[in-house]
């Protein structure tokens, strides 16, 4: 059966609320609980594991296990992962995520199994045009193409054997510089497969961010 890892140990410093982003409140309830509620809604998970800051551990919903995790969200992963125990496939989920919902993790699963791949991630298609500067970080150096590109998001759905490897091959220093999960597979030349995801399943960073899932989950609600 598959496990799910939550990671909600940021600090979330750019919300400026003062309380960990994962614990702030949002549409009636704090913010990691609409992740825990999305995941256990789908039948394949049987367990739910959440990375929490130190000294935050009594925030972890009912029938999940909490985790204290680490200084980057990578180290959270890890310690989530190390917490796991045996469940394959492996379903990593970000709390600043609220929106993703329990098909979105559905579908990343299935996916996983259907294609054989290591990894199968949910992402979502650019609208905006992407530039990419040189070294002075402000002149232009080229423009991609953006039919090829996707936005990364969470959930991320993996192999066990192939995330573990990656995670015990990967340097404190290499994992600080991970953004994702999923890069930690492709460094070590394994395949990652898109499963497309909407925009709207936004991360939660700034206060707009905030506003914003606040409607959307309000909107769904009602
Ligand atoms: O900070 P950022 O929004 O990029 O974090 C993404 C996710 O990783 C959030 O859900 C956050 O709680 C989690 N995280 C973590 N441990 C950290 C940093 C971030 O679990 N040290």
């Amino acid at each position: 059966m598959a496990v799910a890892l939550i990671v909600a140990a940021g600090s979330g410093e750019r919300l400026g609320s003062g309380r960990p982003k994962a614990l702030v409140p949002l549409a009636g309830r704090p913010m990691l609980e609409w992740s825990v509620a999305a995941v256990r809604a789908v039948e394949a998970i049987e367990r739910i594991i959440v990375a929490l800051p130190p000294g935050e551990l009594d925030a972890a919903p009912p029938e999940t296990e909490a985790v204290e995790g680490g200084d980057v969200r990578s180290q959270s992963v890890r310690a989530a992962l190390r917490a796991s125990g045996g469940g394959d496939p492996v379903v990593v989920h970000d709390a600043a995520q609220p929106l993703a919902q329990p098909k979105l993790f559905e579908r990343a699963l299935d996916e996983l199994l259907r294609s054989g791949a290591d990894a199968a991630i949910a992402a979502a298609r650019v609208s905006d045009t992407i530039k990419e500067v040189g070294e002075d970080g402000l002149t232009v150096a080229r423009t991609l193409e953006r039919r090829r590109l996707w936005a990364v998001q969470t959930p991320q759905a993996f192999r066990r054997e192939a995330l573990e490897r990656a995670f015990a091959t990967a340097s404190d220093d290499l994992l600080a510089t991970a953004t994702d999960d999923a890069w930690l597979i492709e460094r070590l030349g394994g395949t990652v497969r898109i499963v497309e995801s909407r925009p709207e399943n936004i991360k939660v960073t700034t206060p707009a961010d905030l506003h914003v899932a606040e409607m959307l989950l309000e909107e769904r609600v009602r």
